[in-house]
């Protein structure tokens, strides 16, 4: 049985077991990432298959030609409708994806707030998690509060299926370029950051950086965490902190729809879907 890529822990998790979780953090105003392993992996309730078989499943239009971001949230904590439909869009155009791609509210959570563990995401998780019908699924909670091990983490991703990201975090974090920016254009900024963190972590879902999607050149950044070594692409080590930030704000007027991916991420992605159409000519 195949498990997922491993990763080193840049902070040291002693005695941590490589159990085929990879989640990875993105953290705000630190400089260092939080790439956690996890002992537990308490799957199985979200389709199995190898990680490369799920990666593919996400980008190749089959066996399911439509890809469905289910949302399970605590109330009041969407993002802004233009912050889901610049991801729509934005991951329309990575995707093959004949039937669309959608987000859909599913559960509304209890707010709960304090700190969130790793193992209660994961329980979250496993409790609210449906898979949407005749779509590859990819599950992002929006959950209240704060990550236990870093309150300033914006957003989590494990296990090639499950994203969580911070409401509250990611407002305040956004809010705080309104004293930056010319009137108009904090909503946006708001907007783009939410579509940012959210492609951060999708991209950790569909294998970057060489997790699970081969590189097709290197570009995994040298400190041994799954980002990119180009500071420009959203896949950098701290884009989804502080560094998002600015990362964002260079990109606030942008009338296009970019999540951000540099070439070498994009290329990544083109390969597993060129794998697929491969399969489907018969070659
Ligand atoms: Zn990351
Ligand atoms: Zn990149």
């Amino acid at each position: 049985m195949r498990t997922n890529p491993q990763a080193s822990s840049p902070g040291g998790h002693p005695g941590g077991a490589r159990a085929g979780l990879v989640p990875c953090a993105g953290v705000a105003r630190l400089v260092v990432p939080l790439v956690l392993l996890a002992a537990a992996c308490g799957g199985g309730d979200d389709g199995g298959g190898s990680t490369e078989a799920r990666i593919a499943g996400y980008l190749q239009p089959t066996p399911f030609d439509r890809l469905v971001f289910e949302v399970d949230h605590v109330a009041d904590r969407l993002p802004r409708s233009q912050g889901e439909d610049l991801v729509v869009a934005g991951v329309t155009a990575i995707v093959d994806k004949p039937g669309g791609v959608a987000i859909v509210h599913d559960d509304v959570l209890e707010p709960r707030g304090g700190a969130w563990t790793y193992a209660a995401l994961q329980e979250l998780a496993r409790a609210t998690y449906d898979g949407q019908p005749d779509a590859a699924t990819v599950h992002v909670l929006i959950v209240d509060g704060r990550y236990a091990d870093n309150p300033n983490v914006l957003g989590l991703a494990w296990d090639h299926r499950h994203i969580a990201l911070f409401g509250d975090v990611i407002e305040s974090s956004c809010a705080g370029l309104e004293a930056i920016l010319r009137p108009g254009q904090a909503e946006r900024a708001c907007d783009r950051t939410w579509m940012a963190i959210w492609a951060h972590e999708l991209g950790h879902v569909v294998g970057l950086v060489d997790l699970g999607a081969p590189m097709q050149e290197p570009h995994r950044e040298l400190g041994g965490t799954h980002h990119c070594d180009d500071e420009s692409c959203v896949m950098w080590r701290t884009h989804d902190g502080s560094d998002l930030l600015e990362h964002v704000r260079g990109r606030i007027d942008l009338t296009e729809v970019d999540l951000g991916f540099d070439d070498a991420c994009l290329a990544d992605l083109a390969a597993v879907r060129e794998a697929a159409s491969t399969a489907d000519a018969g070659l």
